[in-house]
C-alpha cells in the first residue's frame, strides 16, 4: 500500500501534487520518444500529475511528446510550460502560448511560466499573463528563476502580485533559497516548484546520501527526493525517462527518514547561513 502524493495548493485554491514530472531531454531524439511517452503516463498512473515541460525542451519536441502521452487523460494532469523570455513581450507570449497549446494538443495551460528574466519588461509579460488567463488559455501563471529583488520588482507591477508560483533550483545540495528566497515565497503564497530535485542525478551517487539510503532499503535518489516532500509549499518535478526509476521516484513519498538522520543530512549538506545569489542551471 502507497501513500497518497502530498499535495500543495495554490494562491488560487487548486491543489496539486507535491511530486510532478519533469520533461527536460525529452523530446530530442525520435527514437527514445516510445519510453519518453510510457515514463510520463506511469508517472500519471502513479498520482505523479502534474507535468512540468517547455517550448525550449527539445525546441518543442518535449511539448509534443507530453501531448501525445497526455491525448486521452488530459483532464486529469495539471499542465506547466513556459515561455522563452526573448518571447516574453506582450504580444510574442500571446503567440508563443498558442504554439505551446498546438504542440501539447490542449486548448489550456494550468500554469504558464515565464522561463527566466530577460529583455521584456516584467508589466509586459504579466499583462500577457492576464489576457491569457482572461481568456482561459492559462488557469494561472508564475516564473521561475526569479531571486527575492525579482519577485518584490514583479509584486510591485499591476498584476504582479497575482503570480503563483516560482520554480527554481532547489535541492539538497542547492539550498540557498532556504534563506530568504523560500521563506518570501511562502510569506507571499507563492509556491515553490524545485528544479533539477536530484541535482541532475548527481545525488543518486552521493556517497553520504548512499550510505543513509542503506538502512532505509531506499535509494539515494528517494533521499533526495523525501528532502523536498517535507518541505511546505514545495513541488518537486524530477524527470526520468525510465519506467524503473520513475516507480523508484514515486516510491520517495512513503519513505520515513527519522529526524537524527534529516540532522546527520544537514551537517553534510548544510543549510545556508547567510544571502546566497539564485543557483541556476
Ligand atoms: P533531475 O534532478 O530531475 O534529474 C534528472 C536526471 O536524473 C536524468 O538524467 C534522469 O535519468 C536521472 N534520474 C531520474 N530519476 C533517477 C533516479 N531515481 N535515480 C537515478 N537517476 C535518476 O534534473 P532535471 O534538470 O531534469 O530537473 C527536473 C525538471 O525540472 C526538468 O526535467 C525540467 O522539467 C525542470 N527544470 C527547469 C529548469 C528551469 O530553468 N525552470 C531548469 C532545469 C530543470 P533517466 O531519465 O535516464 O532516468
Amino acid at each position: 500500500m502507497h501513500d497518497p502524493v502530498p499535495t500543495v495548493t495554490l494562491p488560487g485554491g487548486v491543489t496539486v501534487p507535491a511530486l510532478g514530472l519533469g520533461t527536460w531531454q525529452m523530446g530530442e531524439v525520435k527514437a527514445r520518444a516510445g519510453e519518453e511517452i510510457d515514463s510520463l503516463r506511469l508517472g500519471l498512473d502513479l498520482g505523479m500529475t502534474l507535468i512540468d515541460t517547455a517550448e525550449m525542451y527539445g525546441e518543442g519536441g518535449a511539448e509534443r511528446v507530453v501531448g501525445i502521452a497526455l491525448e486521452d487523460r488530459r483532464d486529469d494532469v495539471f499542465l506547466v510550460s513556459k515561455v522563452y523570455p526573448w518571447n516574453a513581450s506582450r504580444s510574442g507570449t500571446i503567440a508563443a502560448c498558442e504554439n505551446s497549446l498546438r504542440r501539447l494538443k490542449t486548448d489550456r495551460l494550468d500554469l504558464y511560466l515565464l522561463h527566466w528574466r530577460g529583455e521584456h519588461p516584467l508589466a509586459d509579460t504579466v499583462a500577457a499573463f492576464e489576457e491569457l488567463k482572461a481568456a482561459g488559455k492559462i488557469g494561472a501563471w508564475g516564473v521561475s528563476n526569479f531571486d527575492v529583488a525579482d519577485m518584490e520588482e514583479l509584486f510591485a507591477v499591476p498584476g504582479g502580485a497575482n503570480c503563483a508560483a516560482n520554480q527554481v533550483l532547489y535541492n539538497l545540495g542547492q539550498r540557498g533559497i532556504e534563506y530568504d528566497l523560500l521563506p518570501w515565497c511562502r510569506a507571499h503564497g507563492v509556491a515553490v516548484m524545485a528544479y533539477s530535485p536530484i541535482e541532475q542525478g548527481r545525488l543518486a551517487h552521493h556517497p553520504e546520501l548512499i550510505h543513509i539510503a542503506k538502512a532505509y532499503q531506499a535509494t539515494p535518489a528517494q533521499i533526495a527526493l523525501a528532502f523536498l516532500l517535507r518541505r511546505e509549499g514545495v513541488i518537486a518535478i524530477p524527470k526520468s525517462a525510465n519506467l524503473r526509476r520513475v516507480s523508484e521516484n514515486r516510491d520517495a513519498v512513503d519513505l520515513r527518514v527519522t529526524e537524527n538522520d534529516w540532522a546527520a543530512l544537514d551537517a553534510v549538506f548544510s543549510p545556508p547561513e547567510r544571502k546566497m545569489p539564485l543557483a541556476m542551471i
